[in-house]
This record gives C-alpha cells, sequence and structure tokens, in this order.
C-alpha cells in the first residue's frame, strides 16, 4: 500500500476498500504513516467525505486497533447507551439503576468531561470513596452480581481513534459527519454491548447544531453499528437548554438521586424514559413500547430504581450515607444570579451554562485539569417559565474561582423576552 496512493484516491472522490482503511489505520497507529500524510488524507475526506460502508470499515479499523472488550461472561443481552454530549445531561446516573432495576444488564463504561460538557465518571466520583477503576473480571462479576457496573474506560480502547482525533483538533477535520460517526461507534463498538441507544443532541449546546446535521449523524451512526451487528436506535433529542435544573458534578449527583426518586424535572425524566423504553425491547424485557414506559415510570417512583443505585455505589466503593444527604456534596457558598426584567425566560444558551460550569471549576479547559466537584449551576427557571423583576434565576455554587465571569455568562444565557416559547425535546427517532 502507497499511502500517497490512498490520498489521491480520497481526494479524487474514489471509494476506499476494506482493506486499504484497515491497513492505513494499522500503520497510522503503528506510527509508520507521518502526521503530515494522515492530515492530507483527513483533509481529503473531509472535503469528498465517506460512504456509510467506508465510514464502517473506518470504525472497525479503529475498534480493532486496541482492546475490545468481552462480555460473553455475561448471560443475556448487554445494553448501553452513548449521548453525542450536552450539558446537565445525567441521563446515565439515572438511565443505568433503573434499567438494572427492570432486569437489564447494564455493563458501561462512561469518560471523563472535556470542555463545556461534564463526564458521567466525573460525576460520580463526586461521591466519596466510589471507585471508577475496575479490573474488567470485577466489573463482570458486578454485573452479573447486582446487573451494574459504570466504571471509567480501562485497557486501550480505540488508540487510532485518540491519535486521529488529537490530528483532526489540530488540522480544521473535528466537523466530518463520517469521521465523527466512525470516531464515536469505534469506541462504542469496543464496548462489548448488544444493544444501543445513540442519545443524539441538537441544539445550540450540542455538537451538531441543527436537526438536518444530527439526523445525518444519527443515520450513520445506526448504520456503522448495524453493520457491526447491533441493535442500534438513535434518539435526537434538544440540547437548546440544560437538561434539568443542575449542572455540575455533585449538583447533577444531586439531581439523579431526586429523579431516582420519583421527583425528577420532567425532561430528564422524559428524555431517560425514552432511551429506556427502547433498551428494555432491545433487551427483550418488553415487547411493547408503552408498556415499557409505563414500568419504567413505575420503577422511578416506587424505590426501585433509587433502590438499585445506592447498590451501585455500595459495590464501587461509595459512601451510600450521603446518597440521602446529597446536600453534602454541594458547596456551602452560593451566589445567586437575580433577574432584572419581567417576562418569560425564551432561550437557556446551553453552551453559556455550560461554560459558566466550567469556569466555576466543575469542567475541564485542559484534559489535565483537576475538577471541583462541588461546584455549579441551579437553574430555577426553564424556558417557557414566567418571571418577575427580582425573581431568582439560578444559583451559583462556588468556590474561589471564575464567579464574575460565570455570573455575567449565566445572565447573558438566560434571555428574558415578551412572548411564551416552548422547544420540542423529543424530536425523532431512527432505528
Ligand atoms: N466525539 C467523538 O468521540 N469523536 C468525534 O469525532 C467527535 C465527538
Amino acid at each position: 500500500m502507497h499511502v500517497v496512493d490512498l490520498i489521491t484516491k480520497k481526494r479524487d472522490g474514489h471509494e476506499l476498500t476494506q482493506q486499504e482503511i484497515h491497513e492505513l489505520i494499522q500503520q497510522y497507529t503503528q506510527g509508520k504513516i507521518p502526521d503530515y500524510q494522515m492530515s492530507a488524507f483527513l483533509m481529503a475526506t473531509y472535503f469528498k467525505k465517506m460512504n456509510d460502508q467506508e465510514a464502517t470499515y473506518l470504525a472497525l479499523a479503529m475498534r480493532d486497533s486496541g482492546d475490545v472488550i468481552d462480555l460473553s461472561q455475561i448471560p443475556g443481552i448487554k445494553v448501553d447507551k452513548h449521548s453525542t454530549g450536552g450539558v446537565g445531561d445525567k441521563v446515565t446516573l439515572v438511565l443505568g439503576p433503573l434499567l438494572a432495576s427492570l432486569g437489564a444488564k447494564f455493563a458501561k463504561m462512561s469518560g471523563r468531561g472535556l470542555g463545556h460538557t461534564g463526564g458521567t465518571i466525573d460525576k460520580l466520583e463526586s461521591i466519596p470513596g466510589y471507585q471508577v477503576e475496575r479490573p474488567v473480571d470485577q466489573f463482570i462479576k458486578q454485573v452479573n452480581d447486582i446487573g451494574i457496573a459504570i466504571v471509567g474506560q480501562s485497557g486501550d480502547v480505540a488508540p487510532a481513534d485518540k491519535k486521529l482525533y488529537a490530528l483532526r483538533d489540530v488540522t480544521a477535520t473535528v466537523d466530518v459527519i463520517p469521521l465523527i460517526a466512525s470516531s464515536i461507534m469505534s469506541k462504542k463498538l469496543a464496548s462489548g454491548a448488544d444493544a444501543i441507544v445513540l442519545d443524539v443532541k441538537v441544539g445550540h449546546g450540542a455538537f451538531m447544531k441543527t436537526e438536518e446535521e444530527a439526523i445525518q449523524l444519527a443515520e450513520l451512526m445506526v448504520s456503522i453499528g448495524r453493520l457491526a451487528g447491533k441493535k442500534m436506535t438513535a434518539i435526537l433529542t434538544g440540547m437548546d437548554e440544560p437538561l434539568g435544573h443542575k449542572i455540575g458534578n455533585g449538583l447533577e449527583v444531586y439531581e439523579a438521586i431526586e429523579t431516582l426518586k420519583g421527583h425528577g424535572p420532567q425532561d430528564l425524566v422524559d428524555v431517560t424514559v425514552e432511551i429506556g423504553a427502547h433498551l428494555l425491547l432491545d433487551a427483550k424485557i418488553e415487547n411493547d413500547i408503552n408498556h415499557a414506559k409505563k414500568r419504567l415510570h413505575e420503577a422511578l417512583k416506587n424505590g426501585q430504581a433509587y433502590q438499585k443505585f445506592v447498590e451501585l455505589v455500595q459495590a464501587q466503593g461509595g459512601d451510600t450515607k450521603v446518597l440521602e444527604h446529597p446536600e453534602k456534596l454541594l458547596s456551602k457558598k452560593t451566589v445567586p444570579v437575580i433577574a432584572d426584567q419581567h417576562g418569560y425566560i425564551t432561550d437557556i444558551n446551553a453552551l453559556d451554562i455550560g461554560k459558566a460550569a466550567m469556569r466555576l471549576g466543575a469542567g475541564r479547559e485542559k484534559k489535565e485539569d483537576h475538577v471541583l466537584f462541588d461546584v455549579g449551576l441551579d437553574l430555577h427557571k426553564k424556558i417557557g417559565d414566567h418571571i418577575n423583576k427580582g425573581d431568582l434565576l439560578a444559583t451559583l455554587y462556588v468556590s474561589d474561582r471564575g464567579i464574575e465571569e460565570a455570573i455575567q455568562l449565566t445572565k447573558h444565557a438566560m434571555v428574558i423576552g415578551q412572548e411564551k416559547r416552548s422547544i420540542p425535546l423529543i424530536r425523532k427517532t431512527i432505528k
């Protein structure tokens, strides 16, 4: 294989074969192809794109560049979900225990947050003692014992994607749908689950700003997963405002606990139940979507889902006493953000809210940054709510970082207008 021939082929808009893509990725991972040639290939792909088949081959080649988790020691259908990243997105914290409480097997490896979006692992680590690192055999045993484990990524999952993503980041080739889809799916396919629901976020707080782009990405990821033998569903959900009210690590655990006890915010409950219902069907626990939804709502109301969360935290070494007093997860130092006019909330820019949380220390600007667990925002209003001048819009939980900037970002994000507005949350399901 001559790399220059592959660059030429892509540059001229031709389709690459599985063998060509496989060798390209293998040799690049082994350091046999220099970054300047890979950059040229990525730029050619940026302009000429890839078809579904090529994107699938790319995802498979990147999956095979590292460890593929073998969950065959867990009997039955293993379920997983993935979100393309949003602000206040604590769905995994609720969905995992909820599904496990109904008999599903939820074996999840999650990531840390970077930039304006948080990561499930950082959120769970805000529970004192919670161990995110588990050897694979213990991870599997825990799922067999209690139906759920949520750990950090162990081993070397899709190293080719890590290397390529870093190169895309500095060569202006991140926002190419086939490259995004194969990057996300390479990691999902390595995670060992049989059925996957993708929560594809759309809106100004999301990676995909328009519905059209989000549909393209969702369809391609579903197609890649299916060609690789997985049961796939993608659900497009709005990220025009943060999900729920609370943003920040401990704050999101707090809200997840409220939700698991049946007192969650409507949008968080709706997204969780929508994803959960598809996974219950895929896991063959239910065969009717409406009945599946009913059971999910019941398990949130009757304490069953919360009990499973307590079991999860206990199994991973976390302090379960704090779950009964989740206010202990929050900073004692708070700052109010007050409305300076009356009207309706017409917009809550999720990107700005995510940045505000990051400036307070809840997120990382760079990979090496340490996050603070007890800081973040509690938004008291959502889009469509009426407010009077002087009302409390949000409470910031702070330490000593970025307070003034966070206040300004929050005020800027929460737009007040004179017309009541509502926006759809669950936009489309792609099977
Ligand atoms: N997330 C990923 O994992 N990969 C991309 O390319 C973009 C977002």
